[in-house]
């Protein structure tokens, strides 16, 4: 593993920069300090700086780390049963995440957007070293109002709310205290709920959650420190036009997309993040409650009526998968799904690398292969614009370098 001071020259490669443009055949990245100095033709290289690792692709992609802007790290993915996750210390619930987290980098995720479960501390252990996984950013708890998505009592039940996953507000007043609550604890970004949901006891996902008032309280609070965006778990209409009137950033999920709410989001630039892997994971019948089975079935049905128009009329989308309620560790699948939506492969390339990173506000700094990034680079065996599925199997996942530093390297190019 190349200490991030060594610079590292990766040639003979398909170079695709993320920016959308043309792939370059033979094409090269030069890293230096963790950092991308240049990209281009390998036969164009400049001077390379003394001591600099040739690595030779041969023939194979050379993208940019790819970005998921809808994670749960804290959730395991699969069997998710929230009885059993509340169950749990949660400190166990933290020690589980750490494997997760390495299995999304090695899938060749390099940025992860952690919307509800995984508090500042996940992203500082990766900061310092002490856990290996994406550059991350945390929400660190979802928003909801009472018996909303984030309220996962069941009826009966007047206790406490599980406070690992979500924090209930209900009304503008107490939307401003549980913003500033996690914005307090270090919330990168803001997670609400805008509509109910599949996994929450005591609502369907087409109830309205926060109502457009709650959320323009939030957005603003948000915006008012270091300008800090408001995601929307949104999969219903009514919800998903609350969302947008309120300001969010993203619209999370939008199964019932509809032409009122696509010119909104093209109006206001809204993004959406469609998490077509959750959408297009079976549930398990063995696992699931009824009701949620039910709804998963349903809501699957709405998501691929609705979705593909939306791609056709343009909304900005971002990939998000959703894992931790869908599987961990396959998250490329999600721009397989993109393109079954009417995606071109280019343009679901560029919605897991450059338009992830505008819609996390790190365009500046991650997202393309281009001089001053972050040395976040994958190199993925065959051509993905060709065969974009390969991408989701991991094995074809052959380095993944974040900083310039190799965390995964399966044929021991870097070694
Ligand atoms: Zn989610």
């Amino acid at each position: 593993m190349p200490a991030p001071t060594t610079p590292v020259f990766l040639h003979n490669g398909l170079l695709i920069d993320g920016t959308g443009g043309e792939p370059v055949r033979g094409g090269a990245v030069l890293i230096e300090d963790g950092l991308v100095r240049w990209v281009g033709r390998t036969p164009d290289r400049p001077e390379l700086p003394e001591g600099a690792r040739h690595i030779d692709v041969r023939g194979d992609a050379i993208l940019p780390g790819f970005i998921d802007c809808h994670v749960h790290m804290s959730a395991p993915g699969g069997a998710l049963n929230h009885a059993e996750i509340a169950a749990l210390p949660g400190s166990l619930r933290t020690f589980l995440a750490a494997p997760r987290m390495k299995q999304t980098l090695e899938a060749g995720v390099t940025t992860a957007r952690d919307l509800g479960g995984a508090d500042a501390g996940h992203k500082r252990a990766v900061e310092s070293g002490l856990l290996v996984g994406p550059r991350l950013l945390v929400a660190v708890a979802m928003l909801s109002p009472t018996g909303g998505h984030g309220d996962f009592r069941m009826a009966t039940d007047n206790g406490e709310n599980d406070s690992g996953m979500s924090r209930l507000a209900d009304g503008p007043a107490e939307c401003r205290k549980a913003v500033r609550g996690v914005l307090r604890q270090g919330a990168d970004c803001i997670k609400v709920a805008a509509t109910g949901g599949v996994w929450s006891p005591t609502d369907q996902p087409d109830d309205d959650g926060f109502l457009e008032d709650e959320i323009r309280t939030i957005t603003e609070i948000a915006a008012g420190h270091r300008g800090k965006k408001v995601a929307a778990h949104a999969q219903g209409r009514g919800g998903i036009l609350n969302a947008v009137r309120g300001g969010v950033a993203s619209v999370e999920h939008g199964y019932e997309i509809d032409d009122e709410a696509i010119e909104l989001m093209l109006e206001r630039g809204t993004f959406l993040v469609p998490t077509l892997t959750t959408a297009n994971t079976d549930p398990d019948p063995k696992k699931a409650a009824l009701w949620a089975y039910a709804k998963k079935k349903h809501w699957q049905e709405v998501a691929r009526r609705h979705i593909p128009h939306a791609i056709e009329r343009g909304v900005r989308v971002a990939m998000g998968t959703d894992c931790g309620i869908a599987e961990h560790g396959t998250n490329l699948r999600e721009l397989g799904h993109l393109v079954d939506c009417g995606m071109t492969p280019m343009g679901a390339l560029r919605a897991g690398t450059s338009e992830a990173a505008e819609l996390l506000g790190l365009a500046h700094e991650i997202g393309t292969l281009e001089p001053g990034k972050h040395a976040d680079v994958v190199v993925a065996r065959g051509n993905p614009l060709t065969d974009i599925r390969a991408l989701g199997r991991p094995e074809n996942i052959l380095l993944v370098m974040k900083d310039g530093v190799a965390y995964k390297d399966v044929d021991g190019l870097a070694a």
